[in-house]
């Protein structure tokens, strides 16, 4: 399965908008890429100002999409990316594939349409690129998403935040060498969600990826690095991290839509590319819809597995777009007794460390819809009694607003159910009751408005 095979279904399900006009790698993608954000199409750029490659973009962009891809319903997404989380077998790696069509006699960076995003960007980044490496004796592999800063025709700078790669790479400094890398552009999303997966180090996502699509992913050897990339990718870098030479990288829009600050990161050469003969340029707005999802949903699902552990039933997890999909959560849980909620709140900050505002609410809530979750503090929420304040705790280095020395951060938790003590119809929402009949008449006046 290949990002390709995806593409095409979305095809058939009208899911695909193509830009058809030329535009500029500078700005004008990432601008219509920000036009469509709100629940909006997969898009595709046709023509590409001083390219021959399309670009494509929002193909992770909505919940539904990513259901799709994975051929699970809504409601059996958590359970199926908890399952994949703990694989049981390996990705088989296969002697040739698509991505193998080209092997580049010479890198040139910039022949790759990587976009400029936002107006005070550094320049142009590689954003989609899933990163393979292993540990200098084999037995830890790892595969995660990376920004990549293009330096010149043959360097990146990556930005490497302390987790895993970063692991690797002080291991392979330790050994005294670089660190090999396979950097994959354009595949199946379920191979972008699992590289996002917040698994523990020692498990590879490549075959967190195979569990979700069933056994299906191949791997193969790169031509020039120790390292192995999907057979079915659109593009392959090949690249080795430096562990002596460093850059200052930034600045770049994180997942707040904010600037992140400059830091001295390690510089990566990129000593070959592979790729299919016509390949697609897999684009990824920061704090976009995309960003949000693939970063914020395995964490819903952390706080899911959390609060189903002190609250018997919950409904749905959101975290919020208004909240980066990062900080906010609003959690539906069924209360059984009083203070229900309140635990809800204190597993779900236990599961996720950077959340800094949740909101419990009833399961008549709709989590996902903001006026919805207002009207529950609204008419069901006392400060004096349901809130949850916890000054100087650790919180996320992305807040803007946290303590930029210490990252101390208030957490805010709002228990926004209604108290059982009292009677449930003054807390229900009233209903006008019309016929089916009736209904009907309303959604075709709709339809015609
Ligand atoms: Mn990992």
């Amino acid at each position: 399965m290949s990002l390709g095979n995806f593409l095409r279904q979305m095809e058939k399900e009208k899911q695909v908008l193509h830009v058809k006009e030329e535009v500029s790698t500078r700005f004008e993608v990432s601008h219509v890429l920000k036009d469509c954000d709100d629940n909006g199409p997969v898009l595709m750029f046709d023509k590409i100002d001083g390219h021959t490659t399309k670009v494509v973009g929002n193909v992770c962009g909505t919940r539904k999409r990513l259901c799709r891809a994975l051929n699970v319903g809504e409601g059996g997404l958590y359970e199926k990316l908890m399952e994949a989380w703990r694989p049981s077998g390996r990705t088989k790696v296969a002697n040739d594939g698509p991505v193998k069509e080209v092997l580049e006699k010479t890198v040139d960076l910039s022949k790759v349409p990587f976009l400029t995003h936002f107006e005070k960007d550094a320049g142009p980044y590689a954003t989609s690129g899933v990163i393979h490496a292993k540990s200098p004796d084999g037995r830890v592999e790892n595969v995660s998403v990376h920004r990549l800063q293009i330096l010149d025709k043959t360097h990146f700078a990556i930005r490497l935040v302390p987790r895993h790669l970063f692991n690797l790479w002080n291991m392979a400094k330790a050994a005294g060498r670089d660190l090999d890398v396979a950097i994959s552009i354009g595949m199946h999303p379920a191979v972008l969600l699992a590289a996002s997966s917040p698994v523990a180090f020692g498990v590879c996502e490549f075959d967190v990826a195979n569990a979700l699509m069933g056994g299906d992913l191949r791997l193969v050897d790169c031509e020039h690095v120790d390292a192995h990339a999907p057979a079915e990718a659109e593009l392959v870098l090949e690249g080795r991290i430096s562990t002596t030479k460093e850059v200052v990288e930034g600045p770049f829009v994180d997942v707040t839509g904010t600037y992140d600050i400059q830091r001295k990161q390690p510089v990566v050469e990129v000593v070959g590319i592979m790729r299919r003969e016509e390949y697609v340029y897999e684009a990824l707005l920061p704090s976009g819809a995309e960003h949000r999802l693939l970063m914020g949903l395995p964490h819903e699902v952390l706080i899911w597995d959390s609060v189903t552990k002190v609250v018997p039933k919950i409904g749905a997890v959101n975290l919020s777009v208004g909240g980066c999909g990062w900080l906010h959560a609003v959690i539906a849980v069924e209360k059984q007794v009083d203070g229900d909620g309140k635990n809800a709140l204190l597993a779900a900050f236990a599961a996720h460390p950077s959340l800094k505002h949740a909101v419990v609410v009833d399961t008549d809530i709709d989590v996902f819809d903001a006026c919805d979750v207002e009207w529950a503090i609204a008419t069901r929420f006392q400060a004096g009694e349901d809130l949850v304040l916890v000054p100087n705790a650790r919180g996320s280095t992305l807040d803007c607003s946290a303590n930029q020395e210490t990252g101390l951060t208030t957490k805010v938790g709002v228990d926004a159910t209604r108290p059982l003590g009292k009677p449930r119809e003054k807390f229900d929402r009233a209903r006008i009751p019309v016929d089916e009949r009736f209904e009907r008449l309303v959604c075709r006046l709709r339809g015609s408005a």
